[in-house]
């Protein structure tokens, strides 16, 4: 039963929340989410998601946990470096909800199976690392119109937009190409202060459960730019390209591109 004794307490403290209520909170338990990397993003992300009370849960990363990792990747425990971080995860979701569901992938996210995963959720949340795997996850969330919650972030702070295919711009709205390596360093050659990403992973989430959950959801075209060492937030609001290859009157994108095409520097395809 979905209002047990337990869950009536477990949520109470959402039901009381009004553009929530008892409504939102059944929408949460009927929905699912697909989160791509159990990473710094991932991580918090996916613990407010599961605590949210989301009813199906898959977490997607083919990396292993690394002691490096554990200044910021909160939902892996010490004695879990050098296990699989999408297993390593789901313990840490199941240890908070007993009665979640996760599915596990500890594979990569791939052109070749980004659409079939991203149609089996509701709604995608991009924790991943690298701009390949952003651009890939852009282009899977239009092809089949699930929203998708993009972030990065490095050092004190990070960037975060929110996709709704149909009601929005994309990523390649915002940023056509992209970006080269040398433009885009990763927490291994700039750093992170791992509170940081818990900011980010925790906002994305956020937006996750609104999506979900409330009557007038986020509609997109919002780049957020969030920096903790000034306490600064910016949001920027962006609009849909016409002529984005992906999401664009004519798109030119059916369909996730070969792996080749998601190689920075390439260029927009045409
Ligand atoms: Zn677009």
């Amino acid at each position: 039963m979905i209002w047990s004794g337990e869950n009536t307490l477990r949520y109470s403290r959402n039901l009381l929340v009004e553009e929530l209520g008892e409504a939102g909170q059944e929408r949460l338990f009927a929905s699912s989410v697909l989160v791509v990397g159990a990473g710094g993003l991932g991580s918090p992300a996916l613990l407010y998601l599961a605590a949210a009370g989301i009813g199906r849960i898959g977490v997607i990363d083919d990396d292993r946990v690394d002691i490096t990792n554990l200044n910021r990747q909160v939902i892996h425990r010490a004695d879990a470096v050098g296990r699989w971080k999408a297993e390593s995860a789901a313990e840490g979701l199941r240890a908070l909800r007993p009665d979640l569901e996760v599915d596990v992938y500890p594979v990569a996210l791939t052109a070749g199976n980004a659409a079939d995963l991203f149609r089996r959720y509701d709604a995608v949340v991009d924790g991943s690392d690298n701009f390949s795997t952003k651009y890939l996850c852009n282009d899977a969330a239009v092809v089949t119109g699930r929203p998708l919650v993009h972030a990065g972030v490095l050092r004190f702070g990070g960037q975060m937009l929110t996709v709704v295919p149909g009601a929005g711009p994309c990523l390649r709205c915002v940023i056509p190409r992209i970006p080269p390596r040398k433009d885009s360093p990763g927490c291994a050659e700039a750093g992170i202060v791992g509170a940081a990403a818990g900011v980010v992973g925790a906002w994305q989430a956020m937006e996750a459960i609104k999506l979900l959950s409330i009557a007038a959801p986020p509609q997109g075209g919002k780049l957020l730019t969030i920096d903790t060492l000034t306490n600064e937030v910016s949001c920027l609001a962006v609009v849909r390209d016409p002529s984005c290859p992906a999401c664009g009157d004519s798109p030119r994108i059916v369909e996730p591109l070969s792996a080749a095409e998601y190689e920075p520097e390439r260029p927009c395809p045409r």
